[in-house]
């Protein structure tokens, strides 16, 4: 049964105050907060068997490579991956798009089509970008409609016989937008492309099943999960992986190194190189055990509520404009008229209430709505009505201070 008490005494930073007045935080997008047991797995690892993993004879050792291992078995189990060397553990969603990115460069060749969707954030467009600089492959853009939708129809006219990737987020992290992934990657496919998704904004909210959508390479970050930093995931089908190069040299990608020559390690080492964030794979585990222990159909109801009453309360607010309002994930991007986003950011910072103000890694977004940002209030499950009141009390505050 979901209990919101419960949920939030799971949550230490929940209790803090920020000038003076009770935390409201409104920045999940950005990054989410982290249960006690999340912390609790971390401290345990730092506390009783910190050791380097995959190499050493000694006790310690083989228990951080069990538990890492094992967090790899978790993740590979949530994303319902066929082998678990199919999940490679990295920094994050970024690291993950570069490896693939900067692998392709290998593979690609002049006059070369890449597809990228204008919703993407700014880590899911200057790859590519520099992929194309080297290979001499061109980039083509799903543009967006008013609504914060990708013009379908139009991605379905710039595929042809010389796509060779496609690249789309599965949710907008500027608007909240959940993009028709099952399409994009179907149609790409008939075309021999492979398709790329970024779900750093969806798996908070949405568990993905790889299988089932036939997508090639699926990325994500801990930390937006209820993990630590620093630690995401790259899912890559087999076959694809062992087809890239290698990102990174260095220790743990290797099988045999003389001076003339040195063979690659297998799955997934061969993207592993030197010593990972440890404590970070072990922990990312644990939160994706704490996810799924709340489940994922609990906290889409959780969130959807919050979403419908934000939309409806903040949408009584004289001169407050919403932008992306098709399908979507509890994500609120806002401006009030006449008004900088980032002042309205400042005040309801002092008010205690978190949101991101700027153009959150999408400027092409902005540049679309002729913006220089948005106020962007985004929820997780253990929010609730009582913030959502707070946050529209701040914003009218705002409003008064700033007109
Ligand atoms: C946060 C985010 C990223 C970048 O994730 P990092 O953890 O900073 O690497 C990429 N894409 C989307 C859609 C995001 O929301």
């Amino acid at each position: 049964m979901f209990s919101i008490d419960k949920i939030r005494a799971d949550f230490p930073i929940l209790n803090r105050k920020v000038h003076g007045k009770q935390l409201v935080y409104l920045d999940n997008g950005a990054t989410s907060q982290t249960p006690q047991i999340v912390i609790d797995a971390i401290v345990d690892y730092y506390s009783n068997y910190n050791a380097n993993i995959h190499r050493g004879v000694h006790t310690l050792s083989q228990e951080a490579t069990d538990k890492y291992e094992e967090a790899r078995i978790k993740i590979q189990k949530h994303f319902n991956a066929k082998k678990s060397y199919e999940i490679i553990l990295t920094s994050g969603t970024t690291h993950s798009i570069n490896i693939v990115a900067s692998g392709f460069s290998a593979l690609l060749n002049e006059g070369d089509e890449v597809i990228v969707s204008a919703l993407e954030h700014h880590s899911n467009i200057v790859p590519w970008q520099m992929l194309c600089e080297k290979t001499g492959a061109v980039l083509r853009v799903i543009p967006m409609d008013e609504d914060g939708s990708l013009r379908m129809d139009i991605y379905h006219e710039l595929l042809n016989g010389k796509t060779k990737l496609v690249f789309c987020n599965h949710v907008s992290n500027a608007l909240g937008t959940i993009n028709p992934i099952e399409e994009i990657i179907h149609a790409a496919h008939k075309f021999g492309a492979y398709v790329l998704i970024d779900g750093a904004q969806s798996c908070p909210h949405i568990k993905p099943d790889v299988q089932e959508l036939d997508v090639d390479f699926y990325v994500a970050s801990a930390h937006k999960m209820c993990g630590p930093t620093g630690v995401g995931m790259l899912y890559g089908k087999e076959e694809l992986l062992k087809l890239l190069p290698p990102y990174q040299g260095g220790g743990e990608m290797i099988e045999t190194v003389t001076f003339e020559q040195t063979t690659y390690a297998g799955l997934p080492h061969k993207f592993e190189a030197g010593t990972p964030n440890i404590c970070g794979g072990i922990a990312f585990g644990v939160a994706i055990d704490y996810m799924n222990n709340i489940g994922f159909n609990a906290i889409a109801m959780q969130e959807n509520e919050l979403l419908a009453y934000a939309t409806e309360e903040l949408q009584k607010v004289d001169g407050l404009r919403i932008y992306g309002t098709s399908n979507k994930t509890s994500v609120i991007s806002f401006n009030l008229e006449g008004i900088h986003p980032y002042d309205v950011g400042a005040i309801l910072d002092k008010l205690g209430v978190a949101v991101r103000t700027g153009h959150h890694c999408a400027q092409p977004i902005m540049d679309y709505y002729k913006i220089p940002g948005t106020v962007r209030a985004s929820f997780s499950f253990y929010n609730t009505k009582e913030e959502v009141d707070l946050l529209v009390a701040a914003v009218t505050k705002a409003q008064m201070m700033l007109s």
